[in-house]
């Protein structure tokens, strides 16, 4: 089936459509202009479509989100729907409940959607910008590999580590983000890696 039309729309059409189709066969023309006429309007019909990978956990899993609003025109997306993706090869359009309620975590209050700092003797939260917190976490970072890289174990052994920083990754990514994230992260030399999958 066309991934657009789900399997309630087509149930509607059908329906609607067997409907109208045998009440104007027995001669009741207008009332087929009627049973379309109270068809539900599907609720996806002028959605906007984004594949995207489901936030929880490490299997990964494709949704679609279904969203309001004209991107093209400056206008803000509103996402109001997100099911499983029949496409991915992971879920085949299944979610297990804690992404069949996706849509709450989308919209809660207290989900955190910019970068924020607690400076030093600060007891509150300020918000800053992303240039700000990457050009902070980079600086953070060279500083402390620069104090802490170890060239050589102590018997002389050539060994390149930073173990005095860790890095903490989504497993809920691609296989070439991933292969990216990975090859940088050892690239430093830091040996304390890990995701929310524990691989
Ligand atoms: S839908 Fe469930 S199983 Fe799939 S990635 Fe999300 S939390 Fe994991």
């Amino acid at each position: 089936m066309n991934i657009e039309v789900s399997r309630r729309h087509f149930m509607e059409l059908a329906g609607a459509g067997v409907a109208g189709s045998a009440i104007a066969a027995m001669g009741f023309g207008e009332a087929e202009a009627e049973v379309a006429a109270h068809a539900r309007p599907f609720k996806l019909a002028s959605a906007t479509e984004t594949r995207n990978t489901c936030t929880y956990c490490s299997v990964a899993c494709g949704i679609i989100m279904y969203s309001r609003g004209d991107l093209k025109k400056g206008e803000r997306a509103d996402i109001y729907h997100i099911e499983g993706d029949a496409d991915h090869p992971t879920n085949r359009g299944t979610l297990c409940p804690k992404g069949a309620a996706l849509l709450d975590f989308v919209k809660s209050q207290t989900r955190t959607r910019y970068p924020q700092i607690r400076r030093p003797g600060s007891n509150t939260f300020e918000r800053i910008s992303w240039q700000e917190a990457l050009d902070r976490i980079a600086r953070l970072m060279k500083d402390d590999r620069d104090a802490n890289f170890m060239a050589v174990n102590g018997d002389g052994t050539t060994v390149n580590r930073w173990i005095s920083t860790g890095f903490l990754a989504a497993s809920a990514t691609t296989n070439e983000t991933a292969w990216c994230t990975y090859k940088v992260v050892r690239a430093t030399g830091m040996l304390v890696f890990d995701n929310q999958a524990r691989v």
